[in-house]
């Protein structure tokens, strides 16, 4: 035994924690190896076992038996708490020790807390693992009263219909910019806002059907309630509009993904302005409008509104879409604000008042002057939506920082409680918040202790009208962390052939841009990659998977492209950054 610990840690651990009467467990196997320990120098090796470790169990009439190698003895321990132990939870476990009372019984061997992407990732991995679940969906109503169904942000207020939204400025702009010259005439075209969000919204409601059919189907018991913790095992939940609960429920392990809301504008008459919680189900058009924020959420809600013909305004308090690389976006809101995108910039400024007209419009002052709209945006970042959990009474900490949950491996300070998504500080998108929900459901009850999410090189897209990917470090980050003479960046601009007909003008002020940085000392290893043009989304995502896989500059260049495609550009980066040269495209054949 002394050996397999060395050896084995995690799996002799988990033989241990399965053990009933763990502290006796524990005891005896100390007090058997010192026994065994002093009998082995005595006794002959057993002639069938040649190599360590030698693991020995002390049988009741007191005789040593051999029971084998490692293998012999976890199968040994596997087969043995089958049989005596009766559980809800998988025999053998991670080596997280995480509940406090293994033996006390509970309603729920999980409850999660969140019906968003990550709450239903993870509730649906761990009841096909045997776990018995129950899921807590609740919408707290937005300020301007907006709620939604089962599904979370980006289903309901998010992704999915500002991805609808995006695409039917897309529409527009073929319409109305590109399709005379591709031979159709599309006279008396228009835009229907009202239309759209019945649609949007239909689209909506058949998701949030989708999602209660399918956590019927995989045995995940949901509640429309909000879950407040009462202690570390025990949450009530209350559902006042539905006049349901209080009921108090008990559970073995938790997890927190209750995601995060819009920050509010503190100004006067903050209140006025709408949010993305309600702009998506918002059915009167929203006129001319004021973003306030360069949030990417902000520049994308400005970019449809602008696509759709909406007169748009957005409010830059200093940079746009921090956290992004700044060269690439300093290319997207040199586009949007160009004549043939139309988005009015003020930079520098932040709100002071909002004042609301008798004839509904809104009077914004702000610092830079005032002006009359008949919306306000206000897309100004997001916070943890941890308000009505009563975190301190089941001992979860957050980060005094960020205001997000502490957790190491999505284990929050109270071992049994995880938390995972926009809750903790992590990459704010929903493919990261699913991974780790699905992960950590394998971790604790799939015996898989591999199963660890990796926050890096997560890929994402910002839908501006200019669509921009990324995966991996910006310029900036990549010189910060491998020092400026170790970075090389190979970049090139580009006309999609889908815009070779259309006005020059059009084609001239929507610059498409791909950058690849390179650590030089890394045998050229890409550590960024960031491309600007038409979907973005799909280019990158697959530019993600050779990331992920460590590719190098000399894998992207030696890779055959497809032709006529936009992501070919990055199998043909030939100039660096360094050398000054035109990184404009050569001719588009060979
Ligand atoms: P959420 O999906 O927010 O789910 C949390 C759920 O928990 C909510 O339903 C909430 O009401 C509920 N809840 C809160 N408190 C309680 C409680 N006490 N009891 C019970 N229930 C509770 N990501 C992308 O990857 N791509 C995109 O293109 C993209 N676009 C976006 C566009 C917008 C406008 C926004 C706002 C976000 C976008 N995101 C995008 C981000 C993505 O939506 C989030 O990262 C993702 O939804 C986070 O999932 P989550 O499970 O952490 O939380």
């Amino acid at each position: 035994v002394s050996s397999m610990e060395v050896l084995y840690p995690q799996q002799v651990n988990a033989c241990v924690i399965e053990h009933p009467n763990k502290e006796a467990f524990v005891a005896w196997l100390e007090e058997s190896q010192r026994k065994f320990q002093t009998q082995f120098q005595h006794d002959q090796r057993p002639l069938n076992h040649k190599t360590s470790p030698f693991c020995y169990l002390e049988e009741e009439n007191g005789t040593p038996v051999f029971v084998g190698g490692c293998d012999d003895t976890l199968a040994f321990f596997r087969e043995r708490t089958k049989t005596t132990r009766p559980t809800t939870t998988s025999p053998i476990r991670n080596h997280e020790n995480d509940v406090d009372n293994e033996a006390a019984s509970y309603d729920w061997d999980l409850v999660v807390i969140g019906g968003g992407s990550g709450g239903l990732a993870c509730s649906k991995e761990a009841a096909k693992l045997g776990q018995k679940v129950l899921l807590l969906d609740y919408v707290k109503p937005s300020p301007l009263g907006s709620t939604w169904g089962l599904g979370g942000t980006c289903v309901n207020v998010g992704c999915i219909p500002k991805k609808l939204m995006h695409q039917s400025s897309l529409i527009g702009e073929i319409i109305h910019k590109d399709a005379k010259q591709f031979g159709w005439n599309i006279s008396n075209a228009s835009f229907d806002w009202s239309a759209l969000v019945s649609a949007v919204q239909d689209n909506v409601r058949s998701s949030n059907f989708k999602y209660r059919v399918e956590l019927r189907d995989k045995k995940v018991k949901y509640e429309n309630m909000l879950g407040t913790f009462k202690d570390a095992h025990t949450l009530t939940l209350t559902n006042d509009a539905k006049k349901k609960g209080p009921v108090d429920v008990t559970f073995r392990r938790a997890v927190i993904a209750v995601g995060g809301r819009p920050r509010p504008l503190l100004y006067p008459g903050g209140e006025h302005a709408i949010t993305s919680d309600d702009i998506f189900s918002r059915h009167d058009p929203p006129g001319k409008t004021l973003v306030v924020g360069a949030s990417y959420v902000a520049l994308e809600c400005a970019g449809f509104l602008s696509g759709m013909g909406f007169d748009v305004t957005v409010l830059v308090r200093s940079v746009l879409l921090r956290g992004f690389d700044q060269d690439m976006a300093q290319r997207i809101g040199k586009y949007m604000a160009s004549e043939e995108c139309g988005v009015s910039f003020i930079h520098g400024s932040v709100p002071i008042s909002i004042e609301k007209l008798k004839n509904g419009q809104l009077k914004v002052r702000h610092t830079h002057g005032e002006e009359i709209y008949d919306s306000v945006l206000n897309a100004t970042g997001r916070y943890p939506d941890v308000d009505k959990l009563n975190l301190p009474a089941a001992g979860v900490t957050l980060n005094p920082k960020t205001g997000r949950i502490l957790v190491k491996n999505e284990q929050t300070s109270v071992p049994h409680i995880y938390a995972l998504g926009d809750v903790i500080d992590a990459p704010e998108l929903t493919p990261v918040a699913i991974h780790a929900g699905k992960l950590l459901s394998r971790r604790l009850f799939g015996n898989d202790p591999t199963a660890i999410m990796d926050y890096t090189k997560v890929a994402t897209t910002v839908f501006t009208p200019i669509e921009y990917g990324c995966c991996g470090l910006s310029e900036d980050d990549a010189i910060a962390s491998a020092g400026q003479e170790n970075i090389q960046v190979y970049h090139q601009h580009f006309v999609p052939l889908e815009w070779s007909l259309s006005s020059e003008l059009r084609v001239m002020s929507k610059e498409c841009y791909v950058k690849v940085i390179i650590d030089t000392s890394r045998k050229n290893l890409v550590l960024g990659f960031h491309y600007l043009g038409p979907n973005a989304g799909e280019v990158t995502q697959a530019v993600s998977l050779a990331m992920k896989m460590n590719a190098t500059y000399d894998d992207f260049v030696h890779t055959v492209g497809i032709h006529p495609t936009t992501a070919e550009v990055f199998t043909s980066l030939e100039i660096t950054k360094e050398s000054g040269e035109d990184p404009s495209a050569a001719s588009c054949c060979g």
